[in-house]
């Protein structure tokens, strides 16, 4: 079987070499934190899915509100109908959601929350009759997706190639990751400077073009980049002075990864005007994407009496399972308290990692927030033009697998954000694999 798969499947984000060539090891099952391959070998899920299962594995809930929506309704056209499941959790979501982020429209996944967000955005200022108002600030290192407008606004060096993207509506703001200061800088200046760099774009592009400024409460795929403190909060009074609207894209650090439903408010916060979100919000179960509108940016997108209509959606939106899925998934959440028990058990995770800096010299850097983690090669050891075998997260998350454990490689980085449901017993599993790599990695390099 995995030959067939190696022979005609064509994995995203996979080189096309290959096709033909490459197999993916087969996951069998799941139960709580844990896959098993179709060897029968155990691992702990690092990475979660991909930075999805919140609730973990293997939950029988879950399979049952899946198979009762799918026998009650199993799809109802959202251009003529609505559905039980998705009236309640729009509802359940604008409750939730930040603010006067009230109003949800729902997508197949985190691509098409953000091309929604950007479409509503344009929507609304062709609408207010400023189409020259179109330009979005995006970060380098930002990922927002695979659909053409979601992958422009990706900042990421190796998405921004081989594909036309539509540059026109895109302006990158630099790095932000405070681990490339300068040596002598306080995280306070580093702010500054990022603040600085942004009222340079806004300057030099003109507030006028610009319509809005897309950014993810943590960098994630691009290594997880925890900003300055303050951060959030200066560029979205900075966007608003300018009337520029403020994007989350919490497709990963909402549901519970930070802690809390959505890391804008509490954990940074800021009322975003728009927030968009997938992944976490049916833990993967099944796909499931929504952008939510603050009725601020509503009221603007209301008035066109001639054409008021928004031609955007999907085949799938407001699927009746997903949404089914996503209640079961919040209702377990809430049950559990899952955000409690991530509240409680993030110093513990945050402190094994950052102990894990301070141990192991060939580690750059050891950052995190949440139940989010990343670790960094010295930039002495590590050489991007190497193959991506030969690269620290590649060679650690093959050192790790061989003892369990799965991690997510970034070239010279490894990141994981493990289900929410993690014990501490389980924190100290995987992190004591990761330090048995590091030490293994450490002899190898002669660190
Ligand atoms: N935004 C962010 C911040 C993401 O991390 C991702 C996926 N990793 C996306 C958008 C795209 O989501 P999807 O893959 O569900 O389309």
């Amino acid at each position: 079987m995995t030959r067939w798969d190696r022979d005609h499947h064509l994995h995203p984000w996979a080189g096309v070499e290959g096709v033909g060539k490459d197999e993916y090891m087969r996951v069998n099952t799941g139960e709580g934190i844990y896959l098993w391959d179709s060897a029968g070998k155990r691992y702990i899920d690092g990475p979660g899915g991909m930075w999805c299962v919140q609730i973990g594995y293997g939950r029988e809930e879950m399979a049952k509100a899946i198979a009762e929506q799918t026998m009650q309704m199993p799809y109802a056209s959202p251009w003529s109908f609505t559905s039980e499941p998705a009236a309640v959790l729009a509802r359940k979501l604008a409750e939730m959601a930040p603010g006067d982020l009230n109003t949800v429209h729902f997508t197949t996944g985190g691509s098409t929350a953000v091309d929604t967000a950007l479409r509503a955005v344009q929507f609304m200022n062709n609408r207010l009759g400023r189409p020259e108002k179109k330009i979005i600030l995006s970060r380098e290192k930002a990922y927002h997706g695979s659909t053409y407008l979601a992958s422009t606004m990706t900042g990421k060096e190796r998405f921004k190639t081989q594909f036309d993207k539509a540059d026109d509506l895109v302006h990158f703001l630099p790095d932000i990751n405070p681990y490339g200061r300068p040596e002598d800088m306080s995280l306070e200046d580093w702010c500054d400077a990022k603040l600085a760099d942004m009222e340079a774009a806004i300057a030099e592009v003109g507030a006028d073009k610009i319509a809005a400024f897309i950014a993810e409460p943590i960098l994630c795929s691009g290594g997880i980049i925890v900003p300055p403190p303050g951060y959030h909060k200066r560029t979205l009074d900075l966007c608003h002075k300018h009337d520029i609207l403020y994007i989350s894209d919490e497709v990963v650090t909402g549901f519970g990864r930070m802690g809390h439903w959505f890391a804008s408010e509490p954990v940074f916060d800021i009322v975003p005007d728009i927030i968009t979100c997938a992944k976490g919000l049916t833990s993967g179960y099944i796909p499931l994407g929504a952008c939510i509108l603050s009725d601020r940016v509503v009221d603007q997108m209301r008035g066109n009496a001639e054409n008021d209509t928004f031609y955007n959606g999907y085949t799938y939106s407001g699927h009746p399972v997903g949404c089914a899925a996503a209640l079961k998934n919040i209702e377990i959440m809430e049950r559990e308290d899952i955000l409690g028990h991530v509240q409680r058990i993030t110093p513990y995770f945050q402190g094994r990692l950052r102990a894990i800096g301070e141990k192991f010299d060939i580690v750059g850097d050891a950052r995190g927030m949440g139940l989010l983690g990343c670790l960094e090669c010295r930039p002495e050891l590590s050489d991007e033009t190497y193959a991506a075998h030969l690269q620290f997260g590649n060679k650690l998350d093959a050192v790790c697998e061989e003892m369990g454990l799965l991690l997510r490689p970034f070239g010279n980085m490894a990141v994981f954000s493990p289900p929410l449901i993690m014990t501490e017993a389980q924190i100290d599993e995987m992190f004591d694999i990761m330090e048995a790599g590091l030490t293994r990695l450490s002899a190898e390099y002669g660190a």
